[in-house]
């Protein structure tokens, strides 16, 4: 008999497969990324359905299983209902995802990842400036999988960075002085105040990251800096920030809130 184990999870993603069962993507504490079928979760009378949509924080009884573990059991804890009912805050939930996604290993434990989702998640949820939101969980994301930036000191002199326009260098893995700046396309101007939101993020939660006000034009500033990073520590776009971009073109607005 297979093994049954309880953790938490978030649901990432679904893939379908053959006509009744799903296999689901989960962000878990304990076991990091964690692929499993949910048997029958198609058919309408399907006791699990309701508990595997996308983002939707649950109790899992799973059972070991060879190349996939199954779902024996599942119970919805959250399913963030503001941030469903929005299709901007899904989008931007669903790029959280993503991004928890790509940087999670299967069956490795990643506490801090687990935990920095279900923040964001929460965050969007009860309404937080989703360009904050995600700006944060985008720097403690990586931090968690070892990719925080350097933010404080010139990341190839190590010289203290002056008040004066820095160089974002994703290749560097931070921020670099006038006088280090590479050559590489990658590298991107950032503006005092932009190192100044990142270095706040960096070492801020919850309430005192909520109560910040970022104008549109320092939003899209972080928003690049920060994708161009995300980009080249996965080493290609995550889909979701693509889609985020076309929907933006496709209504002809700013996103709102500036994220
Ligand atoms: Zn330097």
């Amino acid at each position: 008999m297979s093994r049954l184990y309880k953790t938490e999870g978030v649901v990432l993603k679904r893939l379908y497969t053959g006509e009744a069962d799903a296999i689901i993507a989960f962000c878990t504490p304990d076991r990091g990324k964690v692929r499993a079928i949910a048997r029958g979760v198609r058919r309408p009378r399907s006791r699990l359905a309701g508990h595997l949509e996308p983002l939707t924080r649950c109790a899992l009884m799973l059972a070991e299983g060879r190349s996939f573990d199954v779902v024996s059991g599942c119970e919805t804890l959250d399913s963030f209902p503001a941030l469903r009912s929005d299709l901007w805050l899904l989008s931007w939930g669903l790029y959280a995802a993503d991004l928890a996604e790509r940087l999670s290993a299967e069956g490795v434990e990643n506490r801090s990842l687990f935990r920095r989702l279900v923040g964001a998640l929460d965050a969007l949820d009860g309404g937080v400036d989703p360009a904050l939101v995600l700006r944060h969980f985008e720097l403690h994301s990586l931090a968690c999988s070892g990719y925080l930036p350097e933010l404080w000191q010139c990341a190839r002199c190590h010289r203290q960075l002056e008040a004066t326009t820095n160089y974002f260098s994703p290749a560097a893995a931070g921020l670099l002085c006038p006088a280090c700046r590479g050559q590489e396309g990658l590298d991107r101007p950032a503006s005092v105040a932009a190192v100044k939101v990142l270095r706040y993020l960096a070492r801020h939660e919850g309430p005192d990251v909520a109560r910040l006000k970022l104008r549109p034009p320092l939003a899209r500033e972080l928003e690049d800096l920060m994708q161009g990073l995300v980009t080249y520590v996965l080493d290609r776009e995550v889909p979701s920030a693509r889609w985020l971009r076309e929907l933006r073109a496709a209504y002809r607005v700013e996103q709102p809130n500036g994220a």
